[in-house]
């Protein structure tokens, strides 16, 4: 065990000792993962009242990497005679759960989730029982069939062998891990079933106050806070909701001619409050469970819908007059921009609607749907835009703006109208996870400045520390590369954006290092635009050419599947010694989620600070908030926000203790100390003095002499001589 994890494990237990939250920082390529499993799965051992450990990742392979840990720590255990019957399982949704083969095909999330609904509706199978020739899904009969029989053994379960048992019993994956989250000790799964409210009500709202939570990654946890509770209308959505509302109309005079009924028993329903539950009482148990109400307190969810949109028909000819507000408010010329009090205060001259009946909508459209028995739910997408959109401006009176722009800024020629109800205060989102579990430890390598986040998230955590790495040699060389070799700074600047000689100086510097640093290279831009341009330039200069001598490029676009293969094709570059650079930017997918490990990273360079587009509406809403709200000045969110990328970017090359790699800031901005003091201390600790402020004859300089001394042979003993033994480890752990 490393000192760090020694110190992690002691930071962690002292937040669940105080049944409290904690924050923690600790270098990526310390082992921060196996480390937290231990140290919670431990205590779940020692503190049998303590309830499961809800570990949240932000992707699909990331949670299969921790499952994959957690199983080579219950082998390691096994091994030392530890034998705990452990229960541990991944859940994501029905796309990357479903064995079926025509379902999984389907392609996107939502069709999935349709399509299955199709084959496992409790009304689906009940017509089923008199009629043979509806198809219903073989693999959650089977798991119905067996019923309390329908059990997982012991174990921990990744995506992928949850469904082959799932293939081997002949049962659905999704439904066995959804019924199992109840008996397991361990459940990894996506942010969003925890922090979306219209998820986690579904999947979260069971879970005992005793369990602990646990963010991974979590530097960005602020921004996945913000999407959870916004919604972005378009041109195209709102002409999808009118077409949506036409069909409800038509489907609702259809149950009315053979089933009123239906419709009648809802009604009893709704007046009783039984909001989220008017659906039609299934005889029989069904698939169908569907998103749940974007942000409804409970306790409203007990009172009775109103009136006026109980009824059906009432109720679709309220949606159809809200939309046609809203399409009436995007069609305007300019930018507008207002609170949702102002909004809602029109809405109601206009209209008549009242914030009391908008909040009321997504159940409302939930019940309907149910009653109608609807299943196709993508074809009514855009209908479910609108209501998520009501029900929570109808709820939030501050904390968010509603932005209208009939542009993109960026792009005013091409109309492209957007109702924006942003969220402007992440607190809203995390408030009831903070509220019920009784410890919650947000962790990630790069949380600096960590004193951010509390205010940002509105919560006291009782632990709060950055914690430092311990290396045998001096494995990551951060410098700052503040000018050229003619003495002009460089910059990602606004003003020196089109200054040649920083994209020259910037070109220069790029060819000389792809002369000196092997195998592979990572750059970052600050926006793809601005990759576009210097590339561009790059290529009219010659630039392009001479770095093609040295190595390959490829470079992220905003298209998922070319960039897997740019990525599969930089790493075969690599491999075969060819050496490669890829090009890419921060806050892009390859920023967050890729590593460039070993030969694949050995130098990254940072071109410019990350700096959000300011003149953003939507930024300088949330700036004006954040500003009177929690008292944060404009000018530290943003450079916090800027910092975090670009220590995410850089982090990116080391990710474990006997990698190496060097990082280059290129930008003279980070030589001011009010932005270098932002960086991760395992950061900061490690740029000498000397490495400040170097002109590119400097860099190389350094460059050459930390390649040739990372080329040296490891010394094997040095880094054994950092590792606790287990006496070392409790002698520490007793004396603090
Ligand atoms: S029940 Fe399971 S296996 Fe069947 S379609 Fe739905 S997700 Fe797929």
């Amino acid at each position: 065990m490393y000192p760090e994890q020694l110190r992690y494990m002691q930071e962690v237990k002292r937040a669940l000792d105080a049944k409290g939250h904690g924050l923690l920082e600790m270098p990526t390529g310390t082992g921060k993962t196996i480390t937290m499993l231990s140290v919670v799965t431990s205590y779940q051992l020692a503190h049998p009242e303590v309830g499961k450990f809800i570990y949240c990742t932000r992707t699909v392979p990331e949670m299969e990497k921790v499952l994959a840990e957690l199983k080579n720590l219950v082998k390691y255990r096994e091994k030392h005679g530890i034998r705990v019957p452990v229960l541990a399982l991944g859940l994501s949704s029905r796309k990357n759960m479903c064995i079926h083969k025509d379902v999984v095909d389907e392609g996107s999330r939502d069709s999935v989730d349709a399509k299955c609904r199709k084959l496992t509706a409790s009304w689906v199978r009940d017509r089923a029982v008199d009629d043979q020739e509806i198809e219903l899904c073989s693999f959650y009969e089977q798991h119905e069939k067996a019923g309390p029989e329908a059990m997982l053994p012991p174990g921990v379960y990744t995506l992928q062998d949850l469904r082959n048992f799932g293939r081997e019993k002949g049962w659905c994956p999704y439904f066995l891990a959804r019924h199992m989250m109840e008996f397991a000790n361990v459940i990894v799964y996506n942010y969003q079933y925890m922090l979306d409210p219209k998820v986690s009500n579904l999947v979260s709202r069971a879970m005992e106050r005793e369990c602990i939570v646990a963010f991974d990654e979590a530097h960005n946890i602020d921004n996945v806070c913000i999407e959870a509770l916004s919604v972005n209308l378009r041109e195209q959505t709102l002409n999808n909701a009118t077409r949506n509302v036409g069909r409800l109309n038509r489907v609702i005079a259809q149950a009315k001619a053979t089933d009123a009924d239906r419709l009648r028993k809802e009604y009893n329903r709704l007046v009783q409050g039984l909001v989220d539950r008017g659906a039609l009482p299934a005889a029989r148990t069904g698939g169908e469970d569907w998103l749940q109400n974007p942000a409804l307190p409970t306790d409203i969810l007990q009172e009775a819908v109103p009136g006026n949109i109980r009824r059906a028909e009432h109720f679709v000819s309220f949606l159809r007059r809200f939309i046609d507000f809203l399409k009436q408010r995007m069609d305007t010329r300019q930018v507008e921009s207002e609170a949702p009090a102002t909004f809602l205060q029109k809405l109601k001259d206009q209209t008549g609607i009242d914030a009391k009946s908008l909040q009321f909508c997504y159940s409302r459209l939930n019940s309907l749907m149910r009653t109608l028995e609807i299943v196709d739910t993508d074809d009514l997408m855009g209908v479910q835009l609108v209501a998520d959109f009501a029900t929570l401006i109808g709820t939030y009176d501050t904390g968010f703006a509603i932005i209208i722009e009939p542009f993109d800024e960026r792009l005013p020629s091409i109309p492209d109208p957007v109702i924006q109800l942003s969220c402007l205060d992440a607190s809203l989102a995390i408030r009831p996870v903070f509220e019920k579990f009784q410890s919650v430890i947000i962790t990630s390598g790069t949380l600096s400045p960590i004193d951010m986040f509390p205010k940002i998230l509105n919560f006291h955590p009782v632990v709060i520390q950055s914690l430092p790495m311990t290396l045998a040699r001096n494995c990551i060389c951060p410098v700052i590369l503040a000018k050229g070799n003619d003495q002009t700074q460089v910059s990602s600047r606004f003003d020196s954006r089109h200054d040649v000689n920083v994209v020259r100086n910037y070109g220069k510097m790029l060819v000389e290092m792809a002369k000196t640093i092997p195998d592979g290279m990572v750059c970052f831009f600050v926006s793809y635009m601005y990759m576009d341009q210097v590339v561009s330039k790059w290529n009219e200069m010659g630039i392009l050419n001479e770095l093609m001598e040295h190595k390959l490029i490829f470079i992220e676009t905003q298209d998922v599947v070319e960039t897997t293969l740019a990525l599969d094709n930089f790493r075969r570059a690599c491999d075969c010694g060819r050496g490669a650079l890829f090009f890419s930017v921060a806050r892009g997918k390859v920023s967050e989620g890729i590593d460039f490990d070993k030969h694949y990273g050995r130098a990254v360079v940072m071109f410019g600070i990350p700096f959000q587009y300011t003149l953003s509406r939507i930024l300088r809403a949330r700036l004006e908030y954040l500003r009177e709200t929690f008292e944060i000045p404009e000018k530290d969110f943003l450079s916090f926000d800027a910092i975090r990328q670009a220590a995410q970017c850089v982090g990116r090359v080391i990710r474990s203790k006997s990698d190496y790699g060097m990082m280059v800031f290129a930008d003279c901005r980070y030589t001011r100390v009010d932005k270098r003091d932002k960086l991760p201390g395992w950061i900061t600790t490690r740029m000498k003095d000397s490495h400040l402020s170097l002109s590119v004859d400097m860099l190389l300089q350094v460059a050459r002499e930390f390649m040739r001394e990372m080329s040296q042979p490891i010394d094997e003993e040095a880094n054994n001589r950092m590792l606790f033994t287990e006496a070392e480890a409790n002698a520490v752990a007793a004396q603090s």
